[in-house]
């Protein structure tokens, strides 16, 4: 069959266990009553968003989270039945594909709510929100801070009051609840005290929400008393960030390439664009087919090694569009059509950011269209998706 050949040239392998033990360990750690909303935006940071949003419908997670139209779109157009969650903007004009889609959105002010609600009442509907509010992230929401807390609650309360609107949820993200130190955590108490008091200031005026959640990841691993009644990480889902390891998750993806072509350059050599490293010795260096295309970040070069079998074999020079080289002097058992890894099981993503002065989120989100993802369960392929077709 023709879609049976692919190169294999770079590929991420997602490991679907991984996202099953991470799942685990999260409901592990929330108990049973609390829901579980699993944040599959950005194609499930770089995941894929419909294998993903598949594993966890599977497992009897409560809810999907997106950040678009188009990402909730293709989630039910792949057969995903399960509430999802716009947390971005949505126009008015598409308030009839959200409910025709069976997609809740979030509402961030009190002019959006009147757009949506006229929007639903022309087409005879009502449309499920979830209102946002903002108590310290600065971003959307009704903002709650000092002063603006009785509009807020009041804004809120009107809101919820439109008719073809029905409150299904309420929530607030966190802006530094990954962070251990003292200051980052009174921030995040602030803020979800903030939270409690909005809350408790719409239920005495008869306003109430069925969910209620605010827990990212760095929440999951910290706050407990955070959880509500329904918890939403992302990160610690595929495995990485800050708390990977305090809450024994397993990474999810695993970014290999193949060493290509092995040269042998003499002492002296420059390599690559911009001539930034000289060899110092007589060298082996290979050629891997990844480069900046694949997301592989080019401020990473000369900084990185990557993992091989038979040890880290370092980058040497720019990193190009397609293609990278790698020291393997030290290597000698390494040949042409071996597996390396840039990161996964055996390098840390949360390494990699480290060196490349970002987060293991930005890594996973820049692993570009052309590289395949290849989905195991117990270590055999189960699926595959080749964005090139
Ligand atoms: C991305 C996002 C999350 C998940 O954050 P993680 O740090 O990956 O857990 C949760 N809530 C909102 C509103 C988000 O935008």
């Amino acid at each position: 069959m023709e879609e049976d050949l692919w190169l294999r040239r770079t590929w991420a392998e997602i490991d679907l266990d991984a996202i099953a033990h991470n799942y685990e360990q999260a409901r592990k750690q929330i108990g049973p009553k609390v829901k579980y909303l699993g944040v599959v935006k950005a194609d499930a940071y770089g995941h894929g968003a419909v294998e993903v949003g598949r594993e966890l419908e599977r497992l009897g997670a409560d809810y999907l989270a997106v950040s678009s139209i188009d990402e909730a779109r293709q989630l039910r157009r792949h057969g995903i039945k399960m509430p999802i969650l716009i947390l971005g903007h949505t126009p008015g004009e598409m308030v009839p594909d959200l409910i025709r889609y069976g997609i809740d959105q979030a509402v961030s002010s009190l002019s959006k709510a009147e757009a949506y609600s006229a929007a639903a009442m022309s087409c005879g509907k009502s449309l499920r929100i979830h209102i946002k509010v903002d108590t310290g992230m600065s971003r959307l929401g009704f903002l709650a801070r000092g002063e603006h807390f009785q509009s807020a609650v009041e804004g809120i309360a009107h809101a919820c009051s439109l008719p073809g609107l029905k409150a299904e949820g309420i929530f607030t993200h966190f802006a530094v609840s990954d962070a251990d130190d003292g200051d980052s955590e009174a921030y995040t108490k602030e803020q979800f005290s903030l939270f409690c008091r909005v809350i408790d200031a719409l239920a005495q005026r008869g306003c109430t929400f069925p969910l209620r959640h605010c827990t990212n990841s760095g929440a999951l691993a910290r706050y407990p008393e955070t959880y509500m009644n329904m918890v939403r990480p992302g990160i610690a889902l595929y495995g990485a960030g800050e708390d990977a390891q305090r809450l024994d998750l397993w990474p999810a993806m695993s970014l290999k390439t193949t060493i290509s072509t092995i040269k042998i350059q003499e002492a002296g050599t420059d390599i690559s664009y911009g001539r930034t490293f000289r060899t110092a010795r007589r060298s082996r260096i290979g050629v891997l087919p990844v480069g900046y295309a694949d997301g592989l970040m080019r401020s990473l070069s000369n900084r990185m090694s990557v993992w091989t079998g038979y040890g880290m074999a370092p980058l040497r020079g720019r990193i190009c569009m397609d293609m990278t080289m790698v020291d393997l002097t030290d290597l000698p058992e390494l040949t042409v059509g071996d597996i390396v890894e840039i990161f996964g099981q055996h390098q840390s993503v949360n390494t990699l950011a480290e060196l490349g002065g970002t987060i293991p989120y930005e890594l996973m989100c820049a692993v570009s269209k052309r590289v395949p993802r290849i989905y195991l369960k117990e270590g055999k392929e189960v699926g595959r998706i080749l964005n090139l077709n």
